[in-house]
């Protein structure tokens, strides 16, 4: 069998398959004439809060933005610590830190690849403030014990959807439980723009109006500076885009996670420990991470079979040359250490066919086979 080669993900194949949607509300975008926070940001926001069960969306520059302008707008500032992992994006503590506060970051349950409830309460200290769960690679966290937590603290939670457009806690989807919660809509996630766009989202009136000063220089309705704000606003461009694309995000989603059913029926009988999907939980897959411990030897078999992969992170937060030696951890991040030596993200993406998944799979049992032979 010949295929072209296949990525790890496609964000030009969504485009593809959108394209006459999209180009026609481009076309309407350039006719329009109007190119900031105008009526498509305006209906981008009120569609993708109400897709999520929430009431405000404060349409940013990006997901960064999207956790730093949420945290100030929760009134977290100057030494608020706050608790998140060290396994996720690194904007995720970048953005703590540009909000002026301190991340603390502790172990993830290895399983769900998130925060694992029973590791919170040991860092919270008088100085905590807020709790980041992340629903990473589209799984979400568990909310009920995070939540639980957060309310015997005192705590605010954020939540980090960067990984999460569409993900459901026992049925509710992310983004909804805690007082705010930051989407990124960079080209690669769920729901993707064909640039950088974020997105806060709450449905406290109190908090949506001060996220809404902070993205734009913290002006009041009189462009008068209230609070000290930054220029963070969505490109209108990006959500005349966003809108058409929210529109088949379900299906999007459908789509992985067939993908993913595929590929959970096609590798059991392979050495690779699979993703799980909790009984509560509703995946998304932003992306399908497999473990193995030979990761170099599969990642190189696969390259020369012209298949993509990725490793989704290879350095936790806390070792990453930026954070090494001053960041606050849990005493044991074994884990997070643990996952990042093992994880690997195999092709996945609405447009990628099953003939495609089923070639990836052969691939894989391939490799499998000679890791079992004795050397
Ligand atoms: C992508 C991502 C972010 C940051 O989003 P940007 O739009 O790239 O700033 C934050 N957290 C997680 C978990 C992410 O995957």
């Amino acid at each position: 069998m010949s295929l072209s080669p296949i990525p790890q993900t496609s964000p030009h194949a969504s485009y593809q398959t959108y394209k006459e949607e999209i180009d026609r509300a481009i076309a309407l975008f350039l006719e329009r004439g109007r190119y900031i926070l105008s009526d498509e940001t305006v209906a981008f926001e009120e569609e993708f809060a109400t897709y999520l069960g929430a009431v405000y969306g404060i349409g940013v520059g990006s997901g960064t933005d999207a956790l730093t302008l949420a945290l100030r707008a929760c009134g977290i500032g100057a030494g608020a610590e706050v608790i998140t992992v060290s396994h996720t994006a690194i904007a995720t503590v970048a953005a703590i830190e540009l909000a002026d506060a301190v991340p603390v970051l502790v172990d993830i349950d290895p399983h769900t690849f998130t925060i694992d409830p029973a590791q919170i309460e040991q860092a919270i200290t008088d100085r905590t403030r807020v709790i980041v769960p992340v629903h990473l690679y589209g799984h979400p966290a568990d909310m009920d014990a995070v939540m639980a937590i957060a309310k015997r603290h005192h705590l605010c939670v954020i939540e980090d959807c960067a990984q999460a457009h569409g993900t459901e806690y026992k049925g509710r989807k992310v983004g909804s439980f805690g007082a705010a919660a930051a989407f990124s809509f960079y080209p690669t996630k769920n729901l993707g723009a064909l640039g950088d766009a974020g997105m806060i989202v709450c449905s406290d009136p109190e908090i949506a109006v001060t996220a809404r000063m902070l993205r734009q220089y913290g002006w009041d309705a009189n462009r008068i500076s209230q609070v000290a704000g930054a220029n963070s606003r969505i490109d209108e461009l990006q959500s005349a885009i966003l809108r058409v694309k929210l529109r088949h995000l379900d299906e999007e989603n459908a789509k992985r996670r067939e993908l993913a059913k595929c590929y959970t029926a096609g590798l059991q009988q392979t050495t690779l420990r699979l993703p799980v999907e909790m009984t509560w939980a509703t995946h998304c897959y932003h992306q399908y991470v497999v473990r193995v411990s030979h990761r170099a030897d599969l990642q190189a078999h696969l390259t020369e079979n012209a298949i993509g992969t990725a490793v989704h992170y290879p350095v936790p937060a806390h070792l990453q040359p930026a954070y090494r030696g001053r960041l606050k951890t849990a005493v044991s991040l074994l884990h997070t250490e643990q996952a990042a030596h093992e994880v690997l993200s195999l092709p996945l993406f609405p447009a990628l066919t099953h003939t495609e998944a089923d070639y990836v799979i052969e691939q894989l049992a391939l490799w499998s086979a000679t890791q079992r032979q004795p050397n």
